[in-house]
């Protein structure tokens, strides 16, 4: 038997987004259990190349700990600025700034939501439509 105070401490440390969740591609991706082409890493955040880009530069950057969208309750609003100035980082790098890039998050099924941990796409390097399809 697990102990009441033990199960306390893992739902604690879940709730926090301290646990990586189970079965999660993109908490294995920063956990570097599953390969992707990082292209930076900090103790807050991981920026990787989209594995089916949807254009010439497209790129993610996602929250080290576990939050499934923006639909959850985020306490830590730095993190979401943190996400932010990364991506215009990354577009600096790759040189779609002055050009320039777009971000998205996708929230739910009808925005297009396919993988439920928080993730900004920043894509660049052709003219994008707007508005959005
Ligand atoms: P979304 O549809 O907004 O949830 O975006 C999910 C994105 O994750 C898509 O653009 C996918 O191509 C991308 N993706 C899914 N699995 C991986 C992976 N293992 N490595 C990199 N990108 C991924
Ligand atoms: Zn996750």
């Amino acid at each position: 038997m697990i102990p009441l105070a033990v199960k306390k401490l893992v739902f604690y440390a879940y709730k926090k987004g301290m646990v990586k969740m189970l079965g999660c591609i993109f908490c294995q991706v920063a956990a570097r259990e599953k390969p992707a082409t990082l292209l930076y890493e900090d103790d807050q955040c991981v920026a990787f190349q989209d594995i089916n880009p949807k254009a010439p530069v497209h790129i993610l950057v996602i929250p080290r700990k576990h939050i499934s969208s923006l639909n959850d309750e985020i306490k830590d609003e730095g993190l979401l600025g943190h996400l932010l100035v990364v991506a215009g980082r990354m577009a600096r790098e790759k040189s779609i700034d002055r050009s320039g890039f777009r971000t998205v998050i996708n929230t739910n099924a009808e925005a297009g939501q396919t993988v439920f941990h928080l993730h900004v796409h920043v894509l660049g390097g052709r003219i994008m439509a707007w508005p959005p399809g």
